[in-house]
C-alpha cells in the first residue's frame, strides 16, 4: 500500500469535522511531499530541530499547515512563532507565556492546547488533571495566545478509551472546543469518543526510522 492509499482508508472511515494530523516525525520531506500530493494538508511534528529543516524544505507547499505535537522546550518556543497552526502539548505555564511572547512579537496568535496527564503517570508529560482548570486560566490571560482545547496520549498499557472520556469531559467543563486524541492504534475508539483531531503516524507513513537516524534523508537529527 502507498501512502496515498494508506490516507484514502483512514479518510473514508473519520466522520467530516475530524482533522486528520499526519505524524511525520522522523519521516523525510519526500513522504511528505507524497501525502500532500494526495491532499494531506495537517502535519504533525515532535521534535524542533527536525521540523524547521523539514518546513524549511517544504516552504513551497502552499496551504502546509504544521502542529507541533512534542513537548517542548521553553527556549525553543521561538522557532515556533508565526509558522505552526496548532501546538498540541502545552503543560506549563511558563512555556505559554514564552509561546504568547514570540508569537505575538511577529504579530501572531499562538492556537494551543492543553497536554492533560490522564493517566497519572509521575514520569510522562503533560499538567496533571487537577490543575488542569487553574493553567487553563493562566494561558487565558495571557495576550497573544488563544486556548482551544485538549490533548492527551493514554498510557500505552491501558484501555484508552475511559481516559479519552475523561478528556472529552474536562474539556466540555471548561468549554473548550478541540480534542486531540487517538492514535493509529486507537483512533477509531478516539472518534467514537469525540476527537476533534486524530495524530496518526505509522498508519500513514508506515514503520518510523528512530529519532535522530543517520544516513537517511538527512533532516532526522537530534533537536
Ligand atoms: C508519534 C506520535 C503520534 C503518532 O503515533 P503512531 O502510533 O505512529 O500513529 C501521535 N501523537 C504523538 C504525540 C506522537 O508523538
Amino acid at each position: 500500500m502507498t501512502i496515498a492509499d494508506r490516507l484514502a482508508a483512514i479518510r473514508a472511515d473519520l466522520p467530516a469535522g475530524v482533522t486528520l494530523v499526519a505524524v511525520s516525525k522522523t519521516q523525510p520531506p519526500e513522504a511528505i511531499r507524497e501525502a500532500y500530493a494526495a491532499g494531506q494538508r495537517d502535519f504533525g511534528e515532535n521534535y524542533a530541530q527536525e521540523w524547521r529543516a523539514k518546513a524549511d524544505a517544504l516552504a513551497d507547499l502552499p496551504g502546509l499547515r504544521w502542529h507541533f505535537i512534542g513537548g517542548l522546550q521553553t527556549n525553543k518556543a521561538k522557532y515556533l512563532a508565526g509558522r505552526v497552526a496548532l501546538v498540541h502539548a502545552v503543560d506549563r505555564e511558563e512555556l505559554a507565556a514564552e509561546l504568547s511572547r514570540r508569537f505575538g512579537q511577529k504579530g501572531a496568535t499562538a492556537r494551543v492546547l492543553l497536554e492533560v496527564n490522564v493517566g497519572g503517570e509521575a514520569s510522562k508529560e503533560g499538567c496533571p488533571p487537577d490543575r488542569v482548570e487553574a493553567l487553563a486560566a493562566a494561558v487565558r490571560a495571557l495576550p497573544s495566545i488563544e486556548l482551544a482545547g485538549l490533548m492527551c496520549i493514554p498510557p500505552p498499557e491501558d484501555d484508552p478509551r475511559p481516559h479519552f472520556r475523561a478528556l472529552r469531559a474536562l474539556r466540555d467543563r471548561l468549554g473548550l472546543r478541540e480534542l486531540s486524541m487517538g492514535m493509529s492504534a486507537d483512533w477509531r475508539i478516539a472518534v467514537e469518543e469525540g476527537a476533534t483531531l486524530v495524530r496518526v503516524g505509522s498508519a500513514i507513513f508506515g514503520a518510523r526510522p528512530p529519532h535522530g537516524a543517520r544516513g537517511g534523508a538527512g533532516p532526522a537529527t537530534a533537536s
